[in-house]
C-alpha cells in the first residue's frame, strides 16, 4: 500500500513529500499508523549523505511512537489500538550467536541487521523507509510496548534511539551508585544520558561546548558541568572517572577526555562523526590500563528494559515539537547545538 512520506532523493537536495510503498502486513507483521517521530543525527547523516552507501530515495526516522491498526495473523503481542514503538532496526536474522542472546544491533547473519531505514527491504520493495511518514508494517519482534502516559508519548519517541543508546552502554559497563560518570556533548543522545546515568545512581558531569547549556544541563540531573573548551575547567578532574561516553556528532580530541579517566576506566563512542577524531596518545591509555570503546543502540529486549524503566519513573526526553515541512530548517539548528534537546515531528502535521 502506498503512504505519505518525506524523504531526500539524492544527498545535498533538501527533504520532500515523497509516495512510498509499505508491505502488506504478513502473518508476524504488526501495522501502525505514526504518531511522533523524534528526528536523531543520525537522520541528519544518512539524509545529507555524509556516510558512505546511502540509497535514494531516503525517508529517515527510526524514533517512531504509533496506534497498531492491523496485526497478522500469528501476532501475539499486540492488538488493534495499541501505542507501540518502533527503534532502529526492523529485522535480522535471529539465528546467530548476537541475535540468540537479544544482540539483534550486533548480528552476524550475512545482512547483518536490517535499519529502520537504509536497509534491505522485504517482499520486493527497494531500501527501508522510516518514520518520516504516516505508516509503516514491522515485524512484532522489533515492535515495543509503550508504557508511558498518554501526554508524554511524543517525549517518549527519542527512547527509542537516543534513550536506548545511552542505555546500553551505561548498563554494559554497569555503572550505578559510587561512580562518577561523565557525558560528553548535551543533544538528543547526551540528554538522555546525563537522565539515565543520573537515575542509575551515578555522579553525573555533563560536558558541553556550549556555555548556555550550563544550568539546563544541573536541570536535567548533572551533578556537576564542565564546560569542555575551558582548560583549567577539565583539568581539575584530571584522573577522576570511571566512565566516560562520547555523545559527540563531529571530529574532536579525545585525549582531552582519556586524561580525566581513572585507571581501568573507560572512555566510550557512540557519536559517528563523518571525519575520523584524530589518533588517540596511546600513553594516556596504557598508563593507567584504560580503553576507548564503542557501543551501537541496544538490543530488543534491553530496549524493552529501558522503556520500562523509564515509564515507571516518568522520564521522557525534553523535545521541541515540529511540523514535518520544517525539517531542513531543524537539521540547519541541529548543526548549531540550537535545539533543547531533540526535535520530534507531529506526524499529524504530514498531511
Ligand atoms: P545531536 O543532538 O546533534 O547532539 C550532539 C551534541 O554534540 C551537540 O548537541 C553538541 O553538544 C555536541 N557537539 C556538536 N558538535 C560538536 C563539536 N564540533 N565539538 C564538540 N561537541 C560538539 O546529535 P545526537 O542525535 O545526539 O547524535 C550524536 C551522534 O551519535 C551522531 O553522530 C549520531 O549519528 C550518533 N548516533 C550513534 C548511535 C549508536 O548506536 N552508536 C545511535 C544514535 C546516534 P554541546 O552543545 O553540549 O557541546
Ligand atoms: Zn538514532
Ligand atoms: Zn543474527
Amino acid at each position: 500500500m502506498q503512504t505519505k512520506a518525506y524523504g531526500a532523493q539524492k544527498a545535498k537536495a533538501p527533504l520532500a513529500p515523497i509516495a512510498i510503498e509499505r508491505r502488506e502486513p504478513g502473518p508476524k507483521d504488526v501495522a501502525l499508523d505514526i504518531l511522533f517521530c523524534g528526528v536523531c543525527h543520525s537522520d541528519l547523516h544518512t539524509a545529507r549523505g555524509e556516510w558512505p552507501g546511502i540509497l535514494y530515495p531516503c525517508v529517515p526516522g527510526h524514533e517512531i511512537i504509533g496506534r497498531v491498526t492491523k496485526t497478522g495473523k500469528d501476532v501475539k503481542s499486540f492488538k488493534e489500538g495499541d501505542i507501540v514503538g518502533v527503534g532502529c532496526m526492523v529485522e535480522s536474522c535471529r539465528t546467530c550467536e548476537p541475535c540468540q542472546h537479544d544482540l539483534e544491533q550486533y548480528c552476524e547473519g550475512p545482512n547483518g541487521f536490517t535499519g529502520t531505514y537504509n536497509g534491505a527491504a522485504k517482499g520486493g520493495l527497494p531500501n527501508t523507509f522510516g518514520g518520516y511518514s504516516k505508516h509503516i508494517v514491522v515485524d512484532e519482534h522489533f515492535v515495543l510496548r509503550i508504557r508511558h502516559k498518554e501526554h508524554q508519548f511524543a517525549a517518549a519517541a527519542p527512547l527509542l534511539c537516543a534513550g536506548i543508546t545511552t542505555w546500553s552502554p551505561l548498563k554494559h559497563w554497569k555503572i550505578g551508585p559510587g561512580q562518577k560518570v561523565g557525558i560528553i556533548g548535551i543533544g538528543g543522545l547526551g540528554h538522555m544520558g546525563v537522565k539515565l546515568a543520573h537515575a542509575l545512581g551515578a555522579h553525573v558531569v555533563a560536558f558541553t561546548t556550549s556555555p548556555s547549556k550550563k544550568s539546563a544541563a544541573l536541570e536535567l540531573g548533572a551533578d556537576e558541568v564542565v564546560v569542555s573548551k575551558n582548560r583549567d575547567e577539565m583539568n581539575a578532574h584530571a584522573g577522576s572517572f570511571n566512565f566516560i561516553l562520547d555523545t559527540v556528532a563531529a571530529s574532536h580530541d579525545l585525549d582531552a577526555f582519556t586524561r580525566l579517566l581513572k585507571r581501568d576506566g573507560a572512555l566510550v563512542l557512540v557519536g559517528v562523526p563523518e571525519d575520523p577524531h584524530p589518533s588517540p596518545s596511546v600513553g594516556t591509555l596504557i598508563f593507567g590500563r584504560k580503553s576507548i570503546g564503542g557501543s551501537l543502540i541496544g538490543g530488543i529486549a534491553e530496549t524493552q528494559e529501558m522503556l520500562d524503566f523509564c515509564a515507571e519513573r516518568d522520564i521522557t526526553c525534553d523535545i521541541e515539537m515540529i511540523a514535518m515541512a520544517d525539517i531542513d530548517n531543524a537539521y540547519d539548528r541541529q548543526l548549531k547545538s540550537d535545539v533543547k534537546y531533540r526535535f520530534v515531528i507531529d506526524m499529524a502535521t504530514l498531511t
